[in-house]
């Protein structure tokens, strides 16, 4: 981080309006240039090949696109979901986001249902962590301490937020769908809608066997950033707030070679060390990151930092994102296992595909996003302290608001 200027650090606190906290680290300082493309060039037309016809396509093989895919061929439909990246999971899986927020709610009982739960009963024990149902909605101060450092208590309440290894849940996401019979396409990014008749009747994909066309009578778009309902021309909304953590983009790394409980004491139990190892940080790193638990106790993940005034929907802002996380990982990296008790042995593993971007999000100031995030954000605070958990209400709220 040599060459860069000092970020500013915002904290962001949880409040009415806020339903994370966080630090968002801004700073205007660019690796590269901008592109000096200037004008415009005129695509000709051509013929491209179908490559198939279905009743229901879907876009983007996240969370929400398997678990519409799942749901339309249990239904009897014949399904395509196409994916860009070669797995399933989004950013769940690709993006690291490997900790499935509260299921539960403040009373232990499991809130969130369906599709969410039979991919959990499938994960095999190794595979995932988190407390045992016996003590879900446990208000004990002992297990309500130690899940909370472990992502699994707030409010003194203990609550089901497991995490989870990713290429397990890449795995057990892909035979669910093959198990219905749905057809599965990697490697192809959605280009653009065709639209017949006010409707979306199927897409334009680029894959490395070129341009190519799948007709369906539904699409389903669940590429996260509304890429198909936006080109098809439906309305949408963006919004921007640098200062909140829901406008911020990073991409997740995970360290290997770690002892967390070591580092979980030493968190807890040595406060005025924590504080200024913290401040070495900061110092140090700028952009200074504190990890979370894993679905393993020598695996810790790093969830940030949080970058702000970057777009997902612009190609140099996700450049920039990249060349800055590459640097992170192996800045913070070289840190811990200098300075962080249970770091001594730390390694560094594959970072995350794809960014962050979502609801922390790479959102951005130029953020498709078909209601405004500032609601939701709004929103999901009112949920998060009525006991609601945000994971099935946020994917049921994206789900009614995409094609
Ligand atoms: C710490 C943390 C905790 C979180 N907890 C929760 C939670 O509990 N509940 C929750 O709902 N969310 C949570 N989130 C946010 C979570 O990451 C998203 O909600 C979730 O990933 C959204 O799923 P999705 O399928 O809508 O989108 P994504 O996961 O973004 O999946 C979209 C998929 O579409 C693909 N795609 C995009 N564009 C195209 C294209 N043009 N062509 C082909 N494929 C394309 C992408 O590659 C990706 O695989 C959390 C985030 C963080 C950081």
């Amino acid at each position: 981080m040599a060459e860069e200027e000092t970020p500013k650090i915002q904290q962001v606190r949880q409040s009415e309006d806020r339903f994370l906290a966080s630090d968002v680290f801004e700073t205007n300082r660019r690796q590269l240039p901008r592109a000096n493309g200037t004008g415009t060039y005129l695509e000709p037309a051509r013929e491209i090949p179908v490559y198939h016809n279905c009743d229901v396509l879907v876009v983007g093989g996240g969370p929400s696109g398997t678990a519409a895919a799942w749901a339309a061929a249990q239904a009897g439909a014949d399904v395509v979901l196409m994916e860009r990246y070669n797995h399933l999971g989004g950013l769940s899986t690709g993006g690291l986001v490997i900790w499935i927020d509260r299921m539960t709610d403040w009373t232990g009982r499991q809130v969130i249902q369906g599709f969410a739960v039979d991919v959990l009963d499938r994960m095999p024990a190794e595979g995932l962590a988190g407390p045992p149902r016996a003590d879900w909605g446990s208000k004990d101060p002992k297990k309500a301490s130690y899940w909370g450092q472990r992502t699994a208590a707030s409010h003194g309440i203990v609550n089901w937020s497991p995490t989870l290894d990713p290429e397990r849940l890449k795995l057990i996401s892909q035979e669910m769908l093959l198990e219905k019979g749905v057809r599965l396409v990697f490697h192809s990014w959605a280009a653009v809608p065709i639209v017949a008749d006010g409707a979306v009747k199927g897409v334009v994909f680029e894959s490395k066997a070129g341009r190519q066309a799948i007709h369906a009578k539904v699409v389903v778009d669940t590429t996260g950033d509304g890429d198909v309902f936006a080109r098809a021309g439906a309305e949408f909304d963006t919004d921007i707030e640098e200062g909140d953590v829901h406008h911020s983009a990073n991409t997740a790394f995970v360290l290997g070679g770690v002892d967390m409980d070591r580092w979980l004491a030493f968190r807890a139990n040595e406060p005025e060390q924590y504080a200024q190892f913290a401040a070495l940080g900061r110092e140090r790193l700028g952009f200074f990151q504190p990890p979370y638990v894993s679905w393993r106790n020598d695996i810790a993940l790093f969830l940030g930092p949080r970058q702000s005034g970057l777009s997902a929907l612009d190609v140099d802002d996700m450049t920039e994102l990249e060349i800055r996380s590459h640097r992170f990982m192996q800045t913070h990296c070289d840190f811990f296992l200098a300075h962080a008790p249970g770091f001594e042995r730390a390694y560094s593993r594959p970072r995350a595909a794809q960014p962050v971007g979502r609801w922390r999000g790479a959102a951005g100031r130029d953020r498709r996003e078909p209601v405004r995030l500032a609601q939701i954000s709004r929103d999901l605070g009112a949920l998060w302290r009525a006991g609601a958990a945000p994971a099935g209400w946020l994917a049921r709220r994206r789900a009614s608001h995409q094609l």
